[in-house]
């Protein structure tokens, strides 16, 4: 098969994304490997995941359920620990919550009630986050701020998933902006959902464009395509 991409352009393109982050955690005052990279494989060939695995990246993340079922059973001889970063649908929570071992995208109870149920009893629960539209844009994926502490509250009592934190997508900062303001937000609602969880630490946020902004509020977790596997053109 003819990859899209040369390896050695990809291990570069993983060393200088993490030397962004190992940079960015320096800026913010914060310890060394603190932040995680989710490497967001959507789009792009099993053999690069593959390659990008045997060098060392353990995180993948996919957004269309079928393509990571068949990436999942492609690389199914490697220890790879996917996460769901996509929309949910429920017609499609059957493959997730059997190959996954995060999701990000948990907008509503009743998806978060079928990966429960889902979930395979000989696996550990399932760890999610709460998607947050933090930008309030209109028809977009993720609960608004104020609905927050009641999902959150729900989903606590579902026993195949532990919830672990909150994941935003805030939409692009026009110039007169504080490009860092959407992700400050964030950190401050699950800072404030954490007070009486001791397990919600986990903070996704962060893509190629804006990984330093984030860090800077206190992303743990960046989630980046662009800038390690190239362009998408599909
Ligand atoms: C595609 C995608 C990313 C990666 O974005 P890049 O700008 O390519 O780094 C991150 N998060 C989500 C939810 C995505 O859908």
């Amino acid at each position: 098969m003819m990859l899209s991409m040369m390896p050695t352009e990809l291990l570069a393109n993983i060393s200088e994304v993490t030397r962004r982050i190992r940079a960015a955690e320096v800026a913010a005052g914060r310890p060394k490997n603190s932040v995680s990279l989710l490497a967001v494989s959507k789009t792009k060939p099993a053999e690069l995941i593959r390659i990008a695995h045997q060098n060392g990246q353990i995180a993948f993340g996919e957004n269309y359920a079928q393509e990571m079922q068949e990436k999942a059973l492609l690389l199914a001889d490697l220890p790879i620990e996917w996460h769901f970063i996509g929309p949910l649908q429920s017609n499609k929570t059957a493959v997730i919550a059997t190959c996954c071992s995060w999701v990000h995208s948990i907008d509503r109870l009743k998806i978060a009630r079928r990966l429960s149920e889902q979930r395979p009893p000989d696996k550990h629960p399932l760890n999610v986050l709460i998607q947050v539209n933090i930008s309030r844009e209109p028809s977009k994926s993720g609960v608004l701020p104020e609905a927050l502490p009641d999902l959150a509250y729900q989903v606590d009592t579902l026993p195949g998933i532990s919830l672990r934190g909150l994941m935003a997508i805030p939409a692009p900062a026009s110039s007169a902006e504080d490009p860092r303001a959407p992700f400050k937000a964030l950190r401050e609602l699950k800072d404030s959902l954490g007070l009486d969880r001791p397990n919600f630490d986990t903070l996704s946020m962060g893509m190629s464009a804006d990984l330093e902004a984030a860090i800077a509020e206190g992303a743990n977790l960046v989630r980046i395509g662009t800038d390690i596997f190239g362009a998408r053109y599909n």
